[in-house]
């Protein structure tokens, strides 16, 4: 039976694009060969890279304003230095808001290219919410921020209005909500919590931010030479760009990003109701800044763990753990998340309740 799952990443993606991935690895677009043994210069794949990079700017409103997309490999990761590499000048100063572990590990990374500023942090109290009184220095390089923290729960509801390159990574909510997202400089996103597989994240950038650093930038870590080769300066991760241009494609079909994020605050919006109204349970981030991604909650009475989790699994349940620097449970509900599987949780919730 499949499972209602809840994990985290790599995660959930439409039962559909996995058929379709599955028959692409076998026969791809009927030539007798399979995905994974063509050419990336191979007419085919070509034309799914730019279909791929095409569509991700069009679902995200940036067709002819200025920006490329790009399919990179090494995680989201990756791009806490490239980042700083391609933005960050010789002797300039960036600034970062630290949100959580993944705000955290971009500021390390970036404290070897220059000043790097936290504007604020919320790492004292666990990261359980996101910072809104800062100041940004005025003549840093960037902002960089990030709009949903996976681990903690937390989602950032607006964005600061700076002059400033607003940088962002938005691997757990990238195409989940709409954002007037003309007024990001630079975007990337992890494919593998609402994209696609695991191997490779999208990068969106503003072209003429390019080029200003002064650096030597070694040709894989800059992003001018990975548009100028059109995504394909070194081997793309084939697979991964091919499933996340199916999600892309099944994400169109389905209205776009304004329908999805109708569906996501449904979602969301039935969970949080029963964690709140739920005796046993609680959720651990503040609620101005609760996630529509990542729900994460504990119950009040740790002698109920066994009980809950054993219900959960029966009801077919699958990921629901919490990670271990938060505790508890964590419902991460990406977009291919039916609203069917998030009813079942919220019974299993009730369950509890009636057991006890
Ligand atoms: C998962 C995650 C990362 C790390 O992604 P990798 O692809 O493993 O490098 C970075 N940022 C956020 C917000 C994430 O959720």
């Amino acid at each position: 039976m499949k499972k209602h799952n809840f994990s985290a990443g790599p995660s959930i993606l439409p039962q559909e694009v996995f058929k379709e991935a599955a028959q692409a690895v076998l026969d791809f677009n009927n030539s007798g060969l399979s995905i994974l043994e063509i050419s990336h210069r191979s007419k085919d794949f070509v034309a799914v890279m730019e279909e791929a990079r095409s569509l991700a700017l069009e679902l995200l409103g940036l067709h002819g304003k200025g920006y490329q997309a790009l399919f990179l490999s090494g995680g989201a990761s990756m791009e806490f230095v490239r980042v700083p590499y391609n933005l960050l000048k010789q002797g300039g100063k960036a600034a970062y808001l630290d949100t959580g572990t993944w705000a955290a590990g971009a500021i390390k990374e970036a404290k070897a290219f220059g000043e790097t500023i936290v504007v604020a942090s919320s790492k004292q109290d666990n990261y359980t919410y996101i910072p809104k009184d800062y100041t940004i220095p005025a003549d840093a390089d960037y902002f960089h921020c990030t709009s949903n923290n996976t681990i903690f729960g937390t989602q950032m509801q607006s964005f600061p209005e700076t002059g400033l390159p607003l940088v962002c990574d938005m691997s757990s909510d990238i195409f989940s909500r709409q954002l007037d997202f003309s007024k990001f400089g630079l975007i990337y996103a992890g494919a593998q919590k609402n994209m696609g597989p695991a191997g490779t994240t999208l990068i969106v950038v503003k072209e003429e931010l390019l080029g200003k650093t002064g650096r030597q930038i070694p040709g894989i870590l800059d992003y001018a030479a990975h548009i100028e080769k059109e995504s394909m300066y070194n081997t793309p991760s084939v697979f991964a760009v091919y499933t996340s241009l199916l999600t892309l494609k099944w994400l169109k079909a389905k209205g776009g990003i304004a329908e999805i994020e109708k569906a996501n605050i449904e979602k969301a919006g039935i969970l949080y109701e029963e964690i709140d109204r739920n005796p046993l349970f609680r959720g651990t981030a503040n609620t101005e800044d609760r996630s529509a991604m990542n729900v994460t909650f504990l119950l009040n009475d740790d002698s109920h763990t066994e009980q809950f989790d054993s219900l959960w699994k029966a009801a077919g349940i699958s990921g629901l753990n919490g990670h271990r620097s938060v505790g508890g449970y964590r419902a991460s509900i990406y977009n291919a998340m039916a609203l069917e599987s998030v009813k079942v949780l919220v019974e299993v919730m009730q369950q509890l309740e009636k057991n006890i």
